[in-house]
């Protein structure tokens, strides 16, 4: 079964995504700060120019100033559309290793959802930050994305093709001859075809 090995591997290359960029915030094509998916999750302290703050009062859309530390700092809030896609992924990675159907449906729909909570991350935050700052901040999806993306789809791909395989098993084996085909000697155990008379076994006749 290569889900077995395809579904942890896409998971284990989803997990290191979330250490590469994924988003170029620029002001005005200043670049501000590159954010990688973790850095979402964790939130992450930026050190942009003063007048970028005070001009365009970054407090409203979701990076604050910090009073308590040097003017030239501000920070981008634990998003949480991406802590939940992360919890996606990591309750993907771990259901990668449960088999059978139930493994590949729930695996499907925790990377359905993990791909919904990323999509929405991005309107959220050109919502946030671009339209509020009336376009003056820019932000540049980066590949490590776009590849979280692709790979979560590749991951609900994956884990899809297994389960209408593994029902297509199920179609086959409900076409082997059913038990009540065979029946089993009462003295020896031996499996024995119903209509035998005496076990092919050990010869004792069957009851009626
Ligand atoms: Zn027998």
């Amino acid at each position: 079964m290569f889900r077995r090995v395809i579904s942890p591997a896409l998971y284990g290359l989803i997990v290191i995504c979330f250490f590469l960029p994924w988003v170029n915030v620029s002001c005005q094509n200043y670049k501000i700060a590159s954010i990688s998916g973790i850095q979402f999750v964790t939130g992450k302290t930026l050190e942009e120019p003063q007048m970028f703050k005070s001009q365009f009062g970054m407090g409203q859309y979701g990076m604050q100033n910090v009073p308590s530390k040097s003017p030239k700092e501000g920070k981008i809030d634990p998003q949480l559309y991406v802590i939940l896609a992360l919890v996606c992924v990591i309750t993907g990675l771990v259901l990668s290793f449960v088999k059978g159907r139930i493994g590949s449906l729930t695996t499907s729909i925790s990377a359905v959802a993990g791909f919904i909570f990323v999509i929405l991350q991005k309107f959220k935050l050109e919502n946030e930050l671009v339209q509020k700052s009336q376009g003056l901040i820019q932000l540049d999806f980066l590949l490590g994305f776009y590849l979280t993306l692709l790979l979560l789809l590749a991951a609900v791909a994956v884990n899809v093709y297994s389960l209408t395989q593994s029902e297509a098993s199920v179609t086959t084996s409900v076409k082997k001859p059913p038990e009540s085909a065979f029946k089993f000697c009462p003295e020896c155990g031996a499996k024995n075809e119903a209509g035998n008379v005496f076990c092919k076994e050990c010869g004792t006749k069957f009851p009626e």
